[in-house]
């Protein structure tokens, strides 16, 4: 089968018609991994949906292929979101697609380097703020509202749109829903859009629900604290957000799965990043390993005792996104002379 996009793919359960030009870098169709070591410690089926695999790396690119064709569409010349870092640099290679302006603001210094890299050669205007997120967000909302200029963040509702498609994938992988499906919170925007898309798909093609899990970083958790984090901390940077846009309807997403909405702290985060990488072979950002260490703290406190069938995490961002966190805190090469005695010595023979 052939592979052009997921709005070829899902036209049928999207918001577009004959008029709607498609700007597609051929998103979506990521892929759908076993996790053998997971599965084993926890004694269900968990899958990773490796969404770092798509065009620019990340999931955003599903809700924003959608957002720039309907902006295309309303013959929009030009795009502005607030950014963790993803978003903008999805924003700036499909508007570059459809010949749009982008304007982007993100929190300065606290952006991967591979992020703020490709919204540069992407030739977005990027400007950093003095502040966090949510401040970036508060602006551009003030700005797009009076400006004819759209907004890209996952307010608009055709991100959601183009999001519910990765929920689809993977009942079309499984042939139904998973028991579980886990996954890391800031805005709050792809909780609210999968849990769109299992409803969705379950009314037509009767796939069966998960119950959500969804996971913030434990000094950034404005859900799980029931209150706005004026200053929200954490080594995972794409959910660094104290007061996320899509707050009511993450907690619908939480109460009508039966599923919950927890914390993990940044040692928790680093550690699934790593057994990631070591023990399944997947790179990811540490955001997305949020979704695996939420998991890892359920088994451990006993939540899946007793339960059966599968639970998918998604990983929202590939890795290369943020390789300073490795070099600068995990590890570094062993450098040795040039000599056949000098490595084998290093290595152990
Ligand atoms: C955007 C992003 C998130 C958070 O998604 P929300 O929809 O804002 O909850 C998590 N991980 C990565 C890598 C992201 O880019």
């Amino acid at each position: 089968m052939k592979w052009e996009g997921l709005i070829a793919q899902y036209r049928d359960f999207l918001p577009v018609t004959d008029k709607t030009p498609v700007i597609t870098l051929r998103e979506g169709n990521t892929p759908f991994i076993h996790a053998p070591f997971l599965s084993q410690k926890i004694g269900l089926d968990v899958y990773l949906k490796h969404e770092g695999t798509n065009p620019t790396g990340s999931f955003k690119d599903r809700g924003m292929t959608m957002a720039i064709s309907k902006a295309a569409e309303k013959k929009a010349v030009a795009v502005m979101c607030a950014s963790t870092g993803n978003t903008s640099a999805s924003a700036a290679a499909y508007a570059a697609r459809a010949k749009m302006k982008c304007i982007v603001l993100i929190p300065d210094g606290n952006i991967a380097l591979g992020k703020l890299a490709q919204a540069m050669i992407h030739s977005a205007h990027v400007i950093a703020i003095r502040g966090n997120f949510d401040e970036a967000l508060t602006l551009v909302k003030d700005i797009t509202s009076k400006y004819p200029i759209e907004l890209v963040n996952s307010l608009n509702p055709f991100r959601i749109e183009g999001q519910k498609t990765a929920a689809f994938e993977i009942c079309d992988f499984l042939q139904h829903a998973p028991t579980f499906h886990a996954i890391p919170v800031g805005n709050a925007g792809n909780i609210t859009a999968y849990w769109k898309g299992y409803k969705e798909y379950h009314q037509i093609k009767k796939t069966g629900l998960p119950r959500m899990l969804g996971f913030q970083a434990a000094k950034s958790a404005p859900i799980v604290d029931g209150h706005i984090i004026d200053k929200p901390e954490t080594i995972a940077t794409a959910i660094r957000i104290g007061n996320p846009a899509s707050w009511k309807s993450a907690e619908a997403a939480r109460d009508e799965s039966q599923g919950l909405i927890d914390k993990v702290t940044d040692e928790e985060i680093l550690d699934a990043y790593k057994l990631l990488a070591q023990k399944e072979g997947v790179f990811v950002e540490p955001a997305s390993a949020a979704s695996v260490a939420g998991v890892l703290k359920l088994h451990n406190a006993n939540f899946f005792h007793g339960q059966k069938g599968s639970i998918v995490c998604t990983l929202t961002g590939h890795g290369l996104k943020d390789p300073n966190l490795v070099i600068n805190n995990i590890a570094q090469p062993v450098v040795v002379e040039p000599t056949l005695q000098s490595i084998l010595k290093e290595i152990g023979i």
